[in-house]
């Protein structure tokens, strides 16, 4: 039990009808009044009849009622106008300055126990979802309407990174371009990624963006993928031009080891990825900004099923021949970075310059597409709650990470339901 708790039975009329004050007057609420997260009393503007009388003003809740006094209120005067205090237990009398008695309602037996049951029994639970086993088949529907809200708390998370590029660089062609770097390295590669847009400069791959040869030797080059020895004439080729674009522009290259493959699979190797954002970035001519004028999904999902150069066809690394492979990003690669990479751009953008249509955008870029098939749509879909698209699979994603995970059920609108007991399988 804690005054979060209570604010909840308070906040969504989860009392029972009856009510009486401590000084066992009728009390009645007509309206909870608007919960307050800051200082000052928990809820402004609450209604209230007790016996005949209606009031209006804020309420304020303690576990105790000596917590008033504890926190020192009778001396503050942002509670001089609290009209109701709602505890749980009564332990001290509290007068107001007029020496009048506080109208105190206490909780405790006043609200219906199974709540109280299922709370302890969520907060208490270390399944995946803490509330799983009381979920119901309606659990779908109350997470698609909350859907695109959720989604947005998610986009705006990512945006915060975003944002802080953006102090770094001061150009948002150049915070895209990193952005869309470390998209190309999905989850495992992402870092390695960001650090290679980092060590070239926008500017540099715009000199060089009509060569597609010359960006691959700056790419290869300061990836540290190339090595000290390259074998084979690509490889090699690649070196010398690199040795070339390395004095001219003063360019230090990463150490090779920051590139994971442990668990890749081979398309998914960074020498691969590294052709492919190559291959992005000479397709925009290094102007990666002309991506958000483009609208239609399907044209941007086609934009990003990119080829690796030639040499890839028979390569997973370099030096080391393989079968013949066209190594091709496939649809659900492209869509990953519509979902993580412009679609959270956007929704930054668009919010950095105030134009909802450009967050909108963004919202309807991820409910235009497929949900993605992860550890957590899987799980969440072991329970019956199912993503229809992206925006719902984001949506879920969120849930669980910034609600389920740190027990914020008294938020989460599933919560809501699955404390009502009309709720219950
Ligand atoms: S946050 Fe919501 S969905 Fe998650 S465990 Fe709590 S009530 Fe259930």
């Amino acid at each position: 039990m804690n005054e979060q708790f209570l604010q909840y039975i308070w906040k969504y009329r989860l009392l029972n009808p009856d009510l009486l004050t401590v000084a066992g007057e009728r009390l009645t609420v007509l309206h909870p009044g608007i919960q307050n997260t800051d200082g000052g009393p928990d809820f402004f503007n609450a209604r209230i009849r007790i016996s005949e009388t209606v009031w209006a003003g804020n309420v304020e809740l303690h576990y105790r009622s000596s917590d008033w006094i504890r926190h020192r209120h009778q001396f503050d005067p942002a509670y001089e106008n609290v009209i109701l205090h709602v505890v749980y237990e009564n332990d001290q009398v509290i007068r107001q300055k007029q020496r009048e008695l506080m109208p105190t309602l206490v909780m405790k037996n006043n609200f219906p126990s199974s709540i109280e049951d299922r709370y302890n029994e969520i907060m208490q639970n270390r399944n995946w979802i803490p509330c799983s086993r009381l979920l119901n088949g309606n659990a779908s529907t109350v997470v698609r309407f909350w859907a695109p809200a959720l989604a947005a708390e998610r986009l705006n998370a990512k945006s915060s990174f975003i944002f802080r590029l953006l102090d770094e660089y001061s150009d948002w062609d150049e915070v895209l371009y990193i952005l869309l770097s470390s998209g190309f390295g999905f989850r495992i590669n992402a870092l390695p990624f960001e650090l290679l847009a980092r060590s070239i400069p926008l500017k540099i791959v715009r000199k060089n963006a009509d060569k597609l040869f010359s960006l691959e030797s700056l790419f290869y080059g300061q990836s540290g993928l190339l090595g000290m020895h390259p074998r084979g004439k690509y490889p090699c080729s690649l070196q010398a031009e690199y040795r070339h674009q390395q004095s001219k522009y003063a360019l230090k290259p990463l150490k090779q080891g920051i590139w994971k493959r442990l668990r890749l699979h081979p398309l998914n190797f960074p020498d691969i990825r590294i052709s492919q954002l190559v291959q992005c970035l000479f397709s925009c001519k290094a102007e990666p900004g002309i991506l958000i004028n483009i609208t239609e999904k399907d044209r941007l999902e086609r934009f990003f099923q990119l080829s690796a150069s030639e040499y890839w066809s028979t390569h997973y690394r370099f030096g080391k021949s393989s079968g013949k492979h066209e190594k091709k990003m496939g649809l659900p690669s492209a869509s990953l970075l519509l979902i993580n990479i412009l679609a959270p751009y956007l929704f930054a953008y668009g919010s950095a310059r105030d134009v909802s249509p450009l967050r909108m955008r963004a919202l309807e870029l991820l409910e235009n597409m497929e949900g993605e098939e992860n550890h957590e749509t899987r799980m969440w879909r072991s329970l019956g709650v199912r993503a229809g698209n992206a925006l719902e699979s984001q949506a879920l994603i969120q849930l669980k990470r910034n609600y389920c995970d740190h027990r914020r059920c008294l938020e989460c609108r599933l919560g809501i339901k699955v404390l009502d007991k009309t709720f219950l399988k």
